[in-house]
């Protein structure tokens, strides 16, 4: 390990981020650089409801594409933010670029749709987070109903009672709230009886196999049912196969998401799919 001394006190850097520290130091001036000059977009994945096919909203996902470096996965940039605090920067840029298009669409006639924002753990965290969500929707005219904020549950592990008020005050103004990759994390079905969340997002991980894997199959079935005697939507992420649907479907979740139905894509591609419904 390598200890630094960055603007956020000290940074931990791991070799096994496969990067020598120079270079990150460098990335890490170019990610700033590129919060600051919008080279950052966002690509929108549909939610499509598994019983009528319909979209019923999406999820923003970023995507940097850097001029000399080429595409850098989410993975990598996101990492990288939240380690050197560039996080709470790049999280209000995503929300306030997700409000725009959101505006633009409402304008042009579109049905209005719910967009979902992943939140790290920094940026909840902060006491100022509601409010900057609430400045926010106020500036760009966005109605609390049309947002989602998807947040992990690890994420909301640390500083509990905290996140428990901050989700409470964000569910009050009428915005909703999704776990993000149920369980991956210190998953705890009691926790689902604390956090005043609406959708539940089962990871991928589950869903890839559930019908070949019997295993999978029956955590699957047991999160949804689950799920519902909580009030509790379930979203399942990574359907890829029509077979993965149908199980899906037999299990009565609610909403998925994949590549089966559609990746993440442009502004531009996901107006194509509003229209063709
Ligand atoms: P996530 O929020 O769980 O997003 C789902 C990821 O799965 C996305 O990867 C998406 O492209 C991918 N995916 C969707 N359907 C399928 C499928 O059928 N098969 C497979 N194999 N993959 C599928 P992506 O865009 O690379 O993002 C990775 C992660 O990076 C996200 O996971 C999220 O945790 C994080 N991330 C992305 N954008 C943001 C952001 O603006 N803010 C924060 N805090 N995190 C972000
Ligand atoms: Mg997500
Ligand atoms: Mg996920
Ligand atoms: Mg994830």
């Amino acid at each position: 390990y390598c200890k630094v001394n960055g603007r956020n006190g000290k940074l931990f850097y791991s070799k096994k981020m496969n990067q020598t520290y120079n270079d990150l130091i460098l990335l890490e001036g170019e990610l700033r650089r590129a919060i600051s000059k919008e080279e950052l977009t966002l690509y929108y994945q549909p939610k499509i409801d598994v019983v009528t096919g319909e979209i019923i909203g999406m999820e923003a996902l970023t995507r940097w594409f850097h001029p000399e470096r080429g595409d850098i996965p989410p993975q990598k940039f996101i990492a990288l933010a939240e380690e050197t605090g560039l996080i709470i920067q790049l999280g209000e840029w995503v929300i306030k670029e997700a409000c725009r298009q959101q505006k633009q669409w409402k304008e042009a006639g579109y049905k209005q749709q719910r967009v979902a924002i992943n939140v790290s753990a920094l940026e909840i965290q902060r006491n100022d987070f509601t409010e900057k969500v609430r400045r926010i929707l106020h500036e760009t005219d966005m109605p609390p109903e049309c947002l989602d904020l998807e947040i992990t549950e690890n994420s909301v592990m640390q500083n509990t009672e905290e996140c428990i008020k901050t989700m409470n005050e964000l569910r009050a103004m009428g915005i909703t709230l999704s776990i993000d990759d149920f369980g991956t994390g210190y998953s705890s079905f009691g926790y689902l009886r604390k956090f005043p969340i609406n959708h539940l997002k089962i990871d991928q991980s589950f869903i890839r196999d559930a019908y070949t894997e019997p295993s999978n199959a029956e955590i699957v079935k047991a999160m949804i049912q689950l799920a519902h005697t909580f009030g509790v939507k379930v979203v399942a992420e990574g359907v890829e196969e029509r077979e993965a649907l149908e199980f899906l479907r037999n299990q009565k979740c609610d909403y998925y998401q994949g590549y089966y139905y559609s990746r993440p894509v442009p502004a531009i591609e996901f107006e194509d799919m509003l229209v063709r419904g």
